[in-house]
């Protein structure tokens, strides 16, 4: 038997537990026998996962949930395969995220970035379920709270487990937030918002989709949530900025006539 690596009671996280980085954070709850997975990455780690999972002597038969956080080809792209090997599970996440899987949207999900190169496979599958805000995912005893947190994309979902949030694509232990993209339906607003309820909200650690898991820190956050009320007004960032206050003094200026003293 391999031994249980426990982050916290009852948490597992397949990187840590593999002691070498495999792909996404793949977070393993359990409570006895029962056992879920948030996230599972990318397909070609799946069965090996599956299989470190087997020789923590988790029975199989008892996976009850496979998480998506969210759509995207590296959080994801095991998912159907994940599902054939534990049929008994079933496949959750936002009706958004189930959306882009059913269909296997190629752009949506980062399958397909034509302009640099990348090309992967995204199997395309139905989840048996949509969850959203305030749903819960029962493991016995225990509880798991569905928070609905858009910005990075519309369907990110995170999960508060007692004073523990798996937190998703919303922050990671650098301040750096799940990339803002047009094509991937990112929200900077929406993104405010998730993350001022993160940095309000009394959990003490953050479990994210990607890096090491941190404790929640107020002012780091709050210097994140400042950077992207910037953002809103930069155009950087393209279709996902609100205005760009440029375009106003340009309107003025326009009105005035160039004055080279003045420029
Ligand atoms: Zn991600």
């Amino acid at each position: 038997m391999l031994p249980r690596v426990e982050l916290f009671p009852h948490v597992i996280e397949m990187n840590y537990q593999a002691r070498q980085r495999l792909g996404c954070c793949v977070y393993l709850v359990f409570h006895e026998n029962d056992w879920l997975l948030i996230d599972i990455g990318y397909e070609d780690t799946t069965a090996e996962i599956i299989e470190m999972i087997r020789q923590m002597d988790f029975p199989l038969s008892n996976c009850r949930y496979l998480v998506a956080t969210h759509a995207d080809v590296d959080h994801v792209q095991g998912l159907k395969v994940a599902k054939e090997l534990l049929p008994s599970a079933e496949t959750v996440g936002h009706a958004d995220a189930a959306r882009a899987l059913a269909d296997g949207d190629r752009i949506l999900t980062y399958a397909e970035i034509s302009a640099q190169g990348i090309s992967m496979d995204f199997p395309p599958i139905k989840l048996d379920r949509t969850i959203g805000e305030g749903d819960v995912l029962k493991l016995g005893d225990l509880e798991i709270e569905v928070w609905h947190t858009p910005g990075h994309t519309s369907g990110q979902l995170a999960f508060r487990f007692g004073e523990l949030l798996f937190s998703g694509d919303n922050i990671y232990r650098d301040g750096c937030v799940g990339n803002i993209d047009a094509h991937h339906g990112s929200d900077i607003p929406d993104f405010i918002k998730s993350l001022s309820r993160i940095r309000d909200s009394d959990v003490t650690w953050l479990l994210p989709s990607h890096g090491p898991v941190f404790r929640k820190d107020r002012d780091m956050m709050q210097k994140t949530i400042d950077r992207l009320t910037e953002y809103q007004h930069m155009a950087d960032f393209g279709t996902c900025a609100v205005d760009w206050p440029l375009l106003t003094e340009w309107d003025e200026e326009l009105a005035r006539g160039f004055d080279p003293e003045k420029g």
